[in-house]
Parts: structure tokens; sequence; C-alpha cells
């Protein structure tokens, strides 16, 4: 009877153990699954070694043969490299490249470049990836190629976001394994929020001229919710990994929040009110850039936001950047209210002019 008796009891237990192991491990599978097909990050570093085995012979007084040049310049990294600097109409040869790394300047470098790709190989970019993906829109995807390379300019960018989007970074021996993965994490959040542009585009479409410009630049605050997504919080430091200057330039900028935040409600309402036309907008903008307000102004608000009412409130934002000013005036107006630090606030005007329309009706 005994046996009877527990034997389906036994049963249904291990059913119920079973069923909760199921949703238990779809649970824990389903959104790695989710952020496995959202995220793909490859790093080709073909171009840095190929160089590289280049300076490696130099160095030993041995002959560079042709097959070593045309193997460097068939690697991506530098066939992508050369139609990047072409499309920004920069002279860009292999025989002036052939120059530059043969150069006795380049040649000194090596182990310190050496040393720095070792170093680089070694982060983990598709963590960083997953990392970034709790800072975007659902509906965002982050499919990227990072190609660290030894080039003439100590510059770094992101190209063809909208076909095949690949960051390319200056290998700078100042640059550290965390600083390097701190930066493309940066970047990936770039390329993730880009992946939704087009939503924000349908949602200003209706909008006139200069009210819909303006709301285009309120994009450019992208860069601040890259520098809050590549920390992974608003209360972890977001240049713990950066130089001494990078770092100093940012508490600056902190500091003069207030002012910046005035200089740029004043560029938006130039904007929305046809002041600034043209090239001349994208002149001012470009002004902002460069660890400047479209940073940490857009930081701040992002940080404020996410810690007043949640980071979902904040992603949002993501998908419509003139709810960040929104959501921000709100915040801030709270918090001005309370204590005796006076947050600056966008203008009412500027807010009204780049409503969506159907807001207005
Ligand atoms: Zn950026």
């Amino acid at each position: 009877m005994l046996t009877r008796e527990k034997s389906p009891r036994l049963t249904a237990a291990i059913k119920y153990f079973l069923i909760i192991l199921v949703l238990t491990c779809l649970l824990n599978v389903l959104p790695s699954c989710a952020a496995s097909e959202r995220v793909e990050v490859s790093l080709d570093t073909t171009e840095a070694e190929k160089v590289l085995t280049i300076l490696a012979k130099t160095r030993q007084s041995q002959p560079v043969a042709e097959e070593d040049w045309q193997a460097l310049f068939a690697t991506e990294p530098y066939r992508r490299l050369r139609a990047r600097e072409a499309a920004m109409h920069r002279d860009f040869s292999d025989d002036d490249f052939r120059k530059f790394v043969l150069s006795a300047e380049l040649l000194s470098q090596y182990e310190d470049l050496s040393r720095t790709l070792t170093a680089w190989k070694k982060a983990d970019l598709r963590a960083a990836g997953v990392r970034v993906l709790q800072y975007l829109p659902a509906e965002a995807v982050i499919h990227v190629k990072v190609f660290p390379e030894i080039k003439p300019k100590h510059n770094s960018f992101v190209f063809d976001v909208a076909t095949d989007p690949a960051i390319f970074l200056y290998l700078d021996p100042k640059v550290s394994q965390q600083e390097f993965d701190n930066t493309v994490s940066h970047e990936m959040h770039h390329i993730g929020l880009s992946s939704t542009d087009k939503l924000y585009e349908k949602k200003i479409a209706a909008l006139p001229d200069g009210p819909q410009k303006a709301a285009r630049w309120m994009g450019a605050f992208g860069e601040g919710m890259a520098v809050l997504a590549a920390a992974g919080g608003p209360d972890v430091p977001p240049n713990r990994f950066s130089r001494p200057d990078v770092r100093e330039n940012w508490e600056r900028g902190m500091r003069t929040f207030n002012q910046d935040l005035e200089t740029l409600n004043e560029f938006f309402l130039e904007v929305t009110d046809g002041r600034l036309k043209g090239d001349a907008v994208n002149a001012k903008a470009s002004t902002f850039f460069g660890e400047g307000p479209w940073y940490t102004v857009g930081y701040r608000m992002a940080v404020l936001i996410e810690k007043r009412y949640g980071r979902a409130a904040l992603i949002e934002c993501m998908l419509d950047q003139r709810l960040l000013l929104q959501r921000y005036n709100q915040a801030a107006e709270q918090r001005n209210a309370l204590g005796p630090e006076k947050l600056a606030l966008w203008s009412p005007v500027l807010l009204k002019a780049v409503e969506a329309k159907e807001r207005q009706k």
C-alpha cells in the first residue's frame, strides 16, 4: 500500500521537478541565446601582425619579400582602411604605406607594438558586447568587426555602420587592455544604437526642417550613453582606465555641466528657429565632440534618469532622444526643489518645438 501510494506521488514530484528544471533551463538559456544572436564581434589583428612580421625581418636585417607586402595588403583591415581613407578623400597609397612601415620611427616601436597587440588580444570583446546590450533597446543588435591597426594616423573611428560595421583602432602602446576593452564597448554601443536609427527617423519625419535637425542632433547624446554603457553602471567611474589627461578633461566637463547645457540649449534653439543653417549647423555641432558636451552632458543626463526612473526608462530615451531631454528636465526639477544644487534645464520652447506632431494635437 505504502509503495503504491508513494509511487504516483513520486512520479508527480519528478514531473514537477522536471518541469521546473526545464523552465529554469529555458529562462537561463533563452537570454544568452538571444544575446549570442544579437552580439557578433570578431577581432581581426591580421594587418597589425603582417606589419610586425615585416618589422621583425627588418630588425634582423633580413630582406622583406614582395609576398610579405602582398600578404599585408590583402588583409581585410588594410583593405578597409584604404577604402575608408579614400572615402574621406585622404591620400593613402600602398607605396606610402611601405615607406611608413620601413621608417626608422616605426621600427623603434616594434617591441611596444608587439606587447600591446598581445595584451589587446586578451580582451573578451564578446563579453563586452553582451555587457553593452543591457544599455540598448531590445531591437538593437551589435554585429561588428574590430580592427586594431598599425597605421600612420593615430586616430580611431567607426566605418560602414550601415552595411558592414567596423571599429578601427590605432594600436596605441599607451592604451592598456582595459582601456581598449572600454573603447570597444563604447563603440559597440554606437553600433547597437545606430541599428535603431531608422525608428527614430520615422518619429521625427513629420517635424519641420529646423526642429527635425535639432531632434536629429539630440542623437549625439548617444556619446554620453555610450560612456555609461561602457562603464557598465551609473556608479562605476566612467574613466577609470583612462589616462590622467583624459580623466582631468572629463572632470572639468562634469564641473561645467550647467554652462555646457546652456550652450547646447542655445545651439538647439538656433537650429530650431533657423538662425543656424546648412554647414554651419554641422560645424558648430562638431565642436561639442572630442569628449566635450555630447559626452559629459549626455552622460550626466543619462545617469540622473537611470537613478531616478530606472534603466528601462533610460533605454526608452535611446529610441527617442527627445525624451532624454524631457525626462532629464523632470528629474532635475525635482532635484532642484529638494536641495541647494541647481541643475540647468532645457528650455520649454525647445522641448515644445521638437515634440512629435501627434503630441501637439
Ligand atoms: Zn563615441
